[in-house]
């Protein structure tokens, strides 16, 4: 239980904490380690000592993503908590890459939905040439047509893949930690957190800004969060999804239900302390941990996806937008410079960020 009259508690030390950050402090592991450990008591002042960092750099205004599952199953991986894996008995949708006409549709539902990102995710190790040659082709098309930045989230990339992404006008590339180094084997064996790693330096490297976060509530231990906030910190990712786990039956890891709301908004109040200029994102499984506390993840936070996730349901996005207009926050607008005779295509059916 939360007692507010705590909040009347002279201390401050979380308030001291973020003025420091925005001097420049750089969180430690056990800086942050106490974060996520804080009493209950004083989660009002940690989000609000959050607060006073995502305003700083943020301001009131909340970013919309919107994703597309591009290419859903069929995936030789064995990431424990997708659904999507070799390993999963989960009814997930099988198919291949959509075809371009589908992918543009995407795009106008997140245009029309007022996100000003849209993410396109396919399953798997990594793309294709011809799944590459079928991006090069539309990304083009939707950047003619909409004010949209284009995150792709295709699995592992070389250098000269991520060039060619950012050549067609890809503007970022999602590649998830997923967890810690030391955890990584826990939760997949078919490929490696050093695997996940050069792909982060090949899309870096390649000039491409890097979204990349992870999940949260696959058994790790709080220490092991913070290794992976510090490793997105040493990274500098421009963006930061963070996932609580959705456990779907007939995944690995359908029994892991760890967490509770509170512990939830702790966690985006570490990533926002530890990475104060990165946009950090309540992905996946926001709904169902966050639950009646959701609003109160955008004062760490500063960003939410709309609409469905990858394999799970979102909230309406009406029920988003209200939300964010009841908190007193605005959307990030984009430019809508978009011919408005154009017919309203109806939205696609997306379906947690790989
Ligand atoms: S997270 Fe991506 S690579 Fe891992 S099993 Fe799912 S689709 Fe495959």
């Amino acid at each position: 239980m939360i007692n507010p009259l705590a909040q009347l508690a002279p201390s401050g030390h979380w308030h001291q904490l973020a003025t420091r950050v925005l001097e420049g402090h750089r969180l430690g592991g056990d800086e942050a380690l106490a974060v996520l450990q804080a009493p209950d008591e004083e989660l009002l002042e940690l989000l609000s000592a959050a607060y006073q960092v995502r305003r700083h750099y943020f301001g009131n205004k909340v970013q919309l993503y919107f994703l597309i599952n591009a290419k859903s199953g069929l995936c030789p991986e064995d990431c424990h908590y997708c659904s999507q894996s070799r390993l999963s008995q989960a009814p997930v949708a099988q198919y291949p890459l959509l075809d371009e006409a589908t992918l543009l549709d995407g795009a106008r539902a997140a245009w029309q939905r007022g996100a000003k990102t849209y993410c396109i995710v396919i399953s798997g190790r990594g793309p294709s040439e011809q799944e590459l040659q079928a991006i090069e082709q539309v990304v083009p098309k939707i950047k003619q047509r909409l004010p949209l930045k284009i995150c792709a989230c295709l699995g592992l990339l070389d250098f000269h893949q991520a060039r060619r992404l950012k050549a067609c006008g890809v503007d970022r590339v999602n590649h998830n930690l997923n967890t810690s180094r030391s955890f990584y084997q826990q939760i997949c064996t078919t490929h490696t957190y050093e695997d996940r790693l050069a792909t982060l330096q090949a899309v870096k490297a390649a000039g491409l800004e890097i979204c990349c976060g992870g999940i949260v509530g696959m058994g790790e231990q709080p220490q092991q969060v913070v290794e992976m906030a510090l490793e997105l910190q040493a990274l500098q990712a421009h963006s930061i999804p963070v996932n609580f786990l959705h456990p779907v039956p007939g995944t690995p890891l359908e029994n892991c239900w760890k967490l509770n709301p509170r512990y939830c908004l702790k966690v985006l109040c570490m990533f926002r302390l530890t990475n104060p200029r990165s946009e950090i994102r309540i992905a996946g499984g926001r709904e169902l941990h966050l639950r009646s506390l959701q609003p109160l993840g955008l004062f760490a936070a500063n960003s939410i996806f709309v609409g469905d996730y990858l394999t799970t349901r979102g909230q309406p996005p009406e029920e988003d937008l209200a939300m964010i207009r009841d908190l007193g926050f605005e959307v990030e607008c984009i430019p809508s410079d978009e011919p408005s005779s154009q017919p309203n295509p109806p939205a696609p059916s997306p379906t947690d960020p790989s």
